[in-house]
């Protein structure tokens, strides 16, 4: 009963909970992380609990308690940040996960990185953004999602990941204006390596995410839950509304939209699946284009980029690399003849262009 050597998380975590240590040290004595944080105010409310600010050692976390019935998810977004070579600049940075307490009382933590801006979604409520700002946003989400999606080969290699919850909520604002991808309570893996895709413990017929990002392929239930290429191909379709998020904010010629969500004109606040079928599938509806962003030259390349990636065909999708390709290229000033949906190649606008 030595806790070195133990692979599984589960037998630390149960035997941190039980009534010994498993250290040979008596459990009171033992204080885990969770129980050395000061926690201050909610900073955020979700489907699987409540999101803390809390004190750690002079420096601000953010705590993440689920309800114990969500073992589960805290299980899965455990999983998923030990990942191998999961840590990213754009991916929200994990600093641990814990349980305290025992049988009834048992409550399930993760520790990660706090960041007072909060989420796309409020940081786009409270301001309007300039184009500069909005292509970072853009990029830098997308970056962090391409990092997810990308499968490193190798005996410690990573296994490609689908987010499945990619919306405005799931997407934290850093202080520098970048974003980072947060929620990974839904991720599933594939190595090419083992041919499988892993789910975790989630029953894979039953339909996720959240029903307003819904692609039409879901939603139509004509998704191939055995094509890992059909997950990341439904996140870019998730992403696509997020980057409509993003620009219905910006001030394109003067003028920026107030924020909304999403098909916030045609459904009301809590879509059920058969109103977003109905509008998204039967209708073939998206969200509104305005003629300023098209009448702009960097923003109009913006605009037809997003559209493509929610193109009710999944295959007519561009990857989630070539989009943070062509976002690059816009964010670096659209220089260069690079056109949306144009190769793979890896074409980077030159320094010394030419213009
Ligand atoms: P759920 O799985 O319940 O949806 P999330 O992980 O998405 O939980 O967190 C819920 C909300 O809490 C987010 O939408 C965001 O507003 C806020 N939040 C989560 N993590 C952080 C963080 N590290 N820093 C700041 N705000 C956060
Ligand atoms: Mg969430
Ligand atoms: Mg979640």
């Amino acid at each position: 009963g030595d806790l070195e050597g133990h692979n599984e998380m589960m037998e630390n975590w149960s035997s941190l909970a039980g009534t010994s240590s498993g250290s040979g040290m008596p459990l009171l004595v033992q204080r885990t992380i969770s129980r050395q944080i000061e926690i201050l105010h909610e900073i955020g409310k979700g489907r699987y609990g409540t999101v803390m600010l809390g004190k750690w050692r002079e420096e601000k976390v953010a705590l993440k308690i689920f309800n114990s019935s969500d073992e589960e998810s805290w299980f899965r977004e455990t999983e998923i940040y030990q990942t191998v070579l999961l840590r990213h600049d754009n991916i929200l940075g994990f600093i641990a996960a814990d349980i305290s307490g025992a049988g009834s009382w048992t409550q399930l933590f993760l520790i990660t990185e706090y960041h007072k801006h909060g989420s796309l979604y409020y940081y786009l409520q409270n301001r309007a953004i300039n184009i500069a700002e909005a292509l970072k946003l853009a990029y830098t989400a997308c970056c962090g999602l391409a990092h997810l999606h990308t499968e490193i080969a190798g005996t410690q290699g990573k296994p490609a990941i689908a987010h499945r919850d990619v919306k405005s909520q799931n997407i934290l604002v850093k202080l520098d204006g970048q974003c980072c991808i947060a929620d990974m309570g839904l991720a599933v893996c594939f190595s090419r390596l083992h041919e499988t895709i892993d789910v975790g413990k989630h029953d894979r017929s039953r339909r996720q995410g959240t029903k307003r990002y819904m692609s039409p392929e879901v939603l139509a239930q004509s998704f191939h839950p055995d094509s890992f290429e059909a997950y990341k191909a439904s996140d870019v379709y998730s992403f696509a509304l997020v980057l409509w998020e993003i620009i219905n904010r910006t001030e394109v010629n003067g003028f920026a939209n107030d924020y909304h969500l999403p098909y916030h004109d045609v459904v009301g606040n809590d879509p059920d699946f058969d109103e977003m079928r109905k509008i998204v599938v039967l209708e073939n509806l998206r969200p509104e284009i305005y003629k300023q962003w098209q009448a702009h030259k960097i923003m109009s390349t913006y605009t037809t980029t997003l559209q493509e990636c929610w193109s009710p065909r999944p295959e007519s999708r561009l990857s989630m690399l070539r989009l943070r390709k062509t976002l690059y290229f816009l964010l670096n000033g659209g220089r260069g003849p690079v056109e949306a949906g144009s190769s793979e190649s890896d074409r980077k606008p030159s320094a010394s262009s030419s213009s």
